[in-house]
């Protein structure tokens, strides 16, 4: 506190990220990084960047990222934006798009940034209860809104939502703007931005930071018809023209054509999410059906949060989210390495 701080800097609750702590040889699976690392061509095209050219402003218009990204999804260049992580994205969707007068309307257990989101930019807001089996009901999201926001799949649950009903969703809302926010969806999912030329209320925001191995770069993009992407350049402008670095701007391209490298990892992490599932399974867990590079994860007898606590001890770390009755006795647990998930289950065999 200080008496220095604004009215405003005052009543924000901010958004309290995994921890990324400074210990070495954690086994750390808190945070749904990826375990791979960035396409070597990103790496490559990163390093050329390096050079005296960055005594000059980057491309304000992120122009040839956001061919290479049109390119990759079969859009035009103006359907495309980006920004500095897909949290500046959605910040920007916030402000643009989904500032109304009626209540946005969001999944009660979801991305804790949008909350955070809402109180920052006095967004009038509805959260809307999950399913009992912690699925989404896309019929609970029609009538008097202001807008809605949802991640396919959703995040800490996995739970995702086949293409026909994102459809049904938008046009339930045909006046407003439905945002899917799919920060996983390249681990088994559907994107809906097949669905961007039919409608023109449909914004879909990805990262760089989960399926690309690019946490650290901090670059995210969304797909929408021009007059939304134009809306969100409206916002950015009034920001921060440059919000991706000429660094950012060569890895995040490099890494979008590297599409073999992609698909690659992309599988592997979907093919170790089964056999690390059936591993828990015969370790007393439940699960949801996840379709995200985590698992969501409830033990037959053992509480969560002592499971997370004996985990810490092994130096396992996982993310226990102990702000709501839901999820208060689950763990979301990010797919690691093959050797963090052994490591991950052995610890798990022990506690057991
Ligand atoms: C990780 C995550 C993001 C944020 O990604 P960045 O691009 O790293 O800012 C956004 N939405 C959801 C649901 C996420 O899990």
């Amino acid at each position: 506190m200080s008496r220095f701080w604004s009215k405003l800097a005052h009543g924000l609750k901010p958004y309290v990220p995994g921890e990324q702590p400074s210990i070495t040889n954690l086994v750390k699976l808190n945070t749904n990084e990826n375990p791979y690392p960035p396409s070597p061509k990103a790496i490559a095209a990163m390093a050329g960047a390096m050079d005296a050219d960055l005594r000059l402003y980057p491309d304000p218009n992120c122009g040839a990222l956001r061919q290479s990204l049109a390119d990759f999804v079969g859009l035009q260049k103006d359907q495309v934006f980006v920004g500095n992580g897909s949290d500046e994205v959605l910040a920007h969707a916030f402000q643009a798009l989904l500032k109304q007068d009626e209540p946005l309307i969001f999944p009660e257990i979801t991305y804790g940034f949008y909350p955070v989101f809402v109180d920052l930019f006095g967004i009038n807001h509805r959260a809307v209860p999950l399913a009992p089996d912690l699925s989404i009901s896309v019929s609970d999201y029609a009538g008097n809104n202001g807008g809605v926001i949802l991640p396919n799949p959703n995040a800490p649950t996995g739970c995702l939502l086949p293409l026909q009903q994102i459809r049904e969703l938008l046009l339930a809302n045909p006046d407003r703007v439905v945002v899917i926010d799919e920060a996983y969806i390249d681990f088994g999912g559907e994107s809906a931005v097949a669905l961007v030329p039919e409608f023109d209320n449909l914004l879909v925001v990805q990262t760089f930071s989960k399926s690309r191995s690019l946490a650290g770069l901090r670059v995210g993009m969304a797909f929408g018809q021009a007059h939304l992407i134009a809306g969100l350049e409206r916002v950015k402008n009034s920001f921060n023209p440059y919000p991706l670095s000429r660094e950012a701007l060569a890895g995040a391209q490099a890494a979008v054509e590297d599409v073999d490298y992609f698909n690659m990892t992309c599988q592997a992490i979907i093919e170790r999410r089964q056999q690390l599932s059936q591993q828990l399974r015969e370790l007393g867990f439940s699960m949801t059906d996840s379709k995200a590079n985590f698992v969501f994860v409830e033990h037959e007898r053992l509480a969560a949060a002592e499971i997370a606590a004996a985990l810490r001890e092994r130096g396992v770390i996982v993310r226990h989210l102990a702000s709501h009755p839901t999820t208060l006795n689950r763990l979301r647990i990010s797919i690691g390495s093959e050797s963090e998930c052994e490591a991950l289950v052995a610890a798990l065999r022990e506690i057991i």
